[in-house]
């Protein structure tokens, strides 16, 4: 696997928000040698690898039952993806759900999540997702968290749950930042947790035995120390920024960069070296609607189509790059959408429609002006505009013949009042007046989907199902696991906060 461990090639110019500064961390090398050695030999009761979304919970729990607990994080400060995170938590039970005289449970939530997801979900993590997650959120909220003031809901444009769970603080994953982090320091402070950064894990020590007994770490100046554990968890996020690794766990490119610059996938490789392999690459699901900057992968996003008919129902027609039509295309549901268009050639479309669309419909691209509009068609190479069908494609790079067939008939339906090839119903007008016009969409992703393979206490496994001794994997280190080959709203936050907080509080024995 393509890995990039250690520091010293990652982007630095990350622009952390302020929050970043509350924890009191050391950087290993500028400590004096007996402090380094004595972390060598007296072992850590536990070594969090990675200070983020699922690390912090992990040692703040550990450390409120009295052990000492070394917190490694490669990048300068903690906090991890939470500073670029929607922080949206889904979870049943909580006091923001009391208080609007909501009733749900965890049986509710887990039925959700496995229809959300058509049943693609680890059955196990689901059901401490929906079991945890409320207690997550309610530690939260004991400790100074709120919601936004229109939350819970149902959604915010994925597939609904059934009733109102789904919530984020005003300032989204820094919200949850602002209420963790202090906790953490206090700990710090009293000295129960050691917090080293700019201390990238490369390597976990093992015993004869197979069990982990600690870790090597590297410095911004590439100096190499031993830290001993008597148990060591994996928190060390996905491989979101790894575009090589991306391509080879899920074998398709990684088309934008959204995620934190630290997601390296170090946490995969080095649990698949200790002896844990990884599942649910094929759980990807991308993100449709966004038009690129450039051809290049990854590229940067330009600006968004509204293409969710719960928020503006499609006028237009989508094809692929053989001019096909594959998808109803005022489909109600996200997940289908989504899974339809992830089987398209280069995970890309394009809408197409035409003059009267244009004049009649309202704007694909909400947040642009008419003149915007006009100057990409006329400017950039995402956006078509021709006199004929069959000259849009060739401009756009579809396949003429197809765009022709399809969009004839579209149109044919509609002249004869006849049901749409694809059963779409929301058929307003044909695609029939010049000038034609085409835009590209390049699917994304946030985050990534392989992940190691954990038993039902969070420890990574092997192959065989045995688990590797004193090792232990929550966050996006396990993939999309929990919420499975869809978009299942707050799948990744809630359940990195909730397994962490577990593992501290009560699997790992000290
Ligand atoms: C833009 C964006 C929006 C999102 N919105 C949502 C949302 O609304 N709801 C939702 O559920 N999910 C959302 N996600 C996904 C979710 O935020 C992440 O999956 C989750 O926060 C990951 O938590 P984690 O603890 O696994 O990793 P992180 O929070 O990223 O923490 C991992 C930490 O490990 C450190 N690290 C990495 N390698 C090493 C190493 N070798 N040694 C030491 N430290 C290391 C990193 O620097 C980092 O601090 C979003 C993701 C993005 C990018």
């Amino acid at each position: 696997m393509q890995t990039k461990m250690g520091t010293n090639n990652i982007d630095l110019s990350f622009d952390w928000p302020a929050v970043a500064d509350t924890v009191t961390g050391v950087v290993l090398s500028t400590l004096p040698d007996d402090v380094r050695s004595g972390y060598a030999e007296q072992p850590f009761d536990l070594i969090v690898i990675g200070g983020g979304t699922a690390g912090i919970p992990a040692a703040i729990f550990a450390a409120d039952r009295g052990a000492r607990v070394a917190v490694v994080e490669k990048a300068p400060v903690l906090g991890g993806t939470l500073y670029l995170s929607g922080g949206l938590m889904a979870a049943a039970g909580t006091v923001f759900q009391k208080a609007m005289g909501i009733e749900d449970s965890a049986d509710s939530h887990y039925d959700d999540i496995m229809r959300i997801s058509n049943e693609t979900s680890d059955p196990t993590l689901a059901r401490l997702w929906a079991e945890l997650g409320g207690p997550a959120v309610n530690w939260l909220a004991d400790n100074g968290f709120n919601i936004r003031d229109e939350h819970p809901v149902t959604t915010t444009g994925y597939d609904p749950y059934s009733v109102k769970r789904y919530q984020s603080g005003p300032e989204d994953g820094v919200s949850i930042l602002k209420v963790i982090m202090p906790l953490l320091e206090q700990h710090v402070q009293a000295g129960r947790v050691t917090v080293l950064t700019q201390a990238a894990v490369v390597e976990l020590t093992q015993g004869p035995d197979g069990a982990v007994t600690g870790v090597v770490v590297e410095d911004g100046d590439s100096t190499r120390s031993d830290i001993a554990g008597s148990n060591v968890l994996l928190a060390t996020g996905g491989c979101a920024a790894n575009d090589e690794m991306f391509q080879e766990l899920h074998g398709l490119p990684l088309y934008r960069h959204a995620g934190y610059p630290f997601s390296q996938g170090d946490g995969l490789s080095l649990g698949v070296a200790a002896g844990g392999y990884l599942r649910g690459a094929d759980n990807y699901v991308g993100y449709y609607g966004s038009v690129a900057v450039n051809e290049q992968i990854p590229s940067e996003p330009l600006v968004t189509m509204s293409i969710d008919p719960k928020v503006r129902i499609p006028w237009e027609v989508f094809v692929n790059i053989h001019g096909e039509r594959f998808l109803r295309e005022d489909h109600p549901s996200v997940n289908t959408r989504d899974r339809v268009m992830d089987q398209q050639p280069l995970h890309r479309f394009w809408a197409i429609f035409d003059q009267r669309i244009l004049d009649e419909a309202p704007p694909l691209i909400p947040e642009w002006s008419q003149e915007q509009l006009a100057d990409a068609f006329d400017t950039h190479p995402m956006f078509a505009r021709a006199a004929s069908l069959k000259e849009l494609a060739v401009t756009a790079g579809i396949d003429p013949d197809g765009v022709e067939r399809s969009i004839g008939d579209f149109n044919a339906a509609i002249e004869q009042g006849a049901n749409d090839p694809l059963d779409r119903t929301h058929r307003p007008l044909p695609v029939s007046t010049a000038p034609f016009y085409a835009i590209r969409s390049q699917a994304w992703t946030l985050k990534s989907y392989a992940g190691l393979a954990v038993d039902e206490n969070l420890q990574v496994i092997s192959k065989s199902g045995e688990p590797i001794g004193n090792l232990y994997a929550a966050g996006e280190v396990l993939g999309a696991a929990t919420s499975g080959k869809s978009h299942t709203g707050g799948g990744s936050v809630t359940p990195a906060l909730a397994f962490g907080r577990l593992l501290g509080e009560r699997i790992i024995q000290f």
